[in-house]
């Protein structure tokens, strides 16, 4: 029996996390987290039995604990909540999928206990690479991506040295937007990003893939994942989004891992690692398949791409202004208040405004997070 817990449960990730645990016997979930979706949590404590339940809002957390007071299950809430959650004694793996860097100090606190992390939460590694990857090494604990390109990049990597690695090849779908230029994305609404090709994803990460900014964060969680500088990371479009991703080595060969665009092969390789479970998904027919295209990002277009590679390159606190800014200028894009565009150029601003620090702590990494919000909420008041 593999005993998970799943922070950010009620999510996409989460719900497809539970899933895979429907379908195999021998996953146990012992802790649930979400921000307030009580509803489903209900649901969901109801038919998996965890001890303990995480409701980041508490007045939520409280209704809560008032309807599951037939169940042995203890409610808790905030951040606290959040780390008792990460580091529930019983849990053997705890898949990180809040959405944000509200990820860091519960990711820190499931290794700190000696979990195994399933991690779909990028914004974590991007803003704590150095800390988390060192950590994680220093207590022997294994991280698992479930990004898909990243899960992509893992398996290329079986059974292969490191330090072979030429460069990776990171593919992107590249969004809806794809083929577009700055004029033809002014007036680009919410709904309109909100409407991916390929996947079926939460909404702030859905409009980072509009954005390209998601391949940015992918680049830099790559970086921490692979010891891979974001130099040897190139971004190839490939529309249909059948190759997850590639290496390339010293030698010249490539590899690359296929499939068709579901994110539970990524969740249930990160939870059965080495194994390799039976799913029930559809496969990859290539009696149907007619070609697989690649071209080159669009740098002039898609500008929170080429900020991202600098934020990458330079380290320090930088990534943690670009994923802050990126993380609020989304939501006020989500909100009305913003233009699409307007969300790399806030990103830019906030990041020509910044001093960095080099080798950030938590607590740097945090009032810099602080700071990047207050400079924006000075011109776009909450
Ligand atoms: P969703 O928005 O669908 O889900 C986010 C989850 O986080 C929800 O369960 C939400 O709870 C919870 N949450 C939000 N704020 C808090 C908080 N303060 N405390 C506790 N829980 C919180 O996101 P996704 O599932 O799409 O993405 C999750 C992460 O995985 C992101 O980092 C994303 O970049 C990454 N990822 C996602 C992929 C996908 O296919 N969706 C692919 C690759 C990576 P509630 O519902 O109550 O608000
Ligand atoms: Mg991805």
């Amino acid at each position: 029996m593999k005993k998970i817990a799943i922070l950010g449960s009620t999510g996409s990730i989460g719900t497809q996390t539970l899933e895979i645990v429907r379908a195999n016997a021998d996953l146990t979930v012992t802790a649930l987290a979400a921000g307030s979706n009580i509803t489903l949590l209900e649901q969901q404590a109801r038919e998996f039995h965890p001890s303990v339940v995480a409701v980041w809002d508490t007045e939520k957390a409280k209704e809560l604990a008032v309807k599951l007071k037939d169940l042995p299950v203890q409610v808790v809430s905030g951040m606290e909540g959040l780390l008792e959650a990460a580091a529930e004694p019983q849990a053997e793996i705890v898949v990180t999928a809040v959405v944000g860097m509200i990820g860091i100090r519960p990711t820190i606190a499931a290794i700190e206990a000696g979990k195994e992390i399933a991690l779909a939460n990028k914004e974590t590694l991007v803003t704590a690479g150095h800390i988390i990857i060192p950590l994680a090494e220093k207590r022997g604990v294994g991280i698992y991506p479930v990004d898909s390109e990243h899960s992509a990049i893992f398996q290329c990597l079986n059974g292969e040295n490191r330090k072979q690695i030429h460069k990776i090849l990171l593919t992107a779908s590249g969004g809806p937007f794809r083929g577009k230029k700055r004029e033809e994305l002014q007036n680009i609404t919410p709904e309109q990003a909100l409407r991916h090709p390929n996947w079926s994803m939460g909404r702030k990460i859905t409009i980072d893939s509009a954005t390209m900014v998601n391949k940015g964060l992918e680049v830099i969680e790559a970086k921490w994942l692979f010891g891979v500088e974001p130099d040897r990371i190139q971004v190839v479009v490939q529309p249909q989004s059948l190759i997850h991703s590639m290496v390339e080595f010293e030698d010249g060969a490539v590899m690359a891992q296929l499939g068709t665009p579901d994110m539970k092969l990524p969740i249930q390789y990160a939870l059965f690692y080495p194994d390799r479970r039976p799913m029930d998904a559809k496969r990859v027919d290539f009696t149907a398949l007619r070609s697989i295209d690649f071209s080159v990002p669009d740098l002039e277009t898609f500008t929170g791409l080429a900020l991202a590679y600098e934020a990458g390159r330079i380290g320090g606190s930088l990534p943690t202004v670009l994923n802050a800014a990126n993380e609020k200028a989304v939501a006020l894009f989500l909100d009305g208040k913003i233009r699409f565009l307007e969300i790399a150029d806030i990103i830019a601003d906030c990041m020509s405004a910044h001093r960095n620090i080099e080798n950030p702590s938590v607590a740097d990494i945090l009032e810099t997070e602080q700071e990047t919000y207050e400079r924006i909420g000075r011109r776009w008041p909450v």
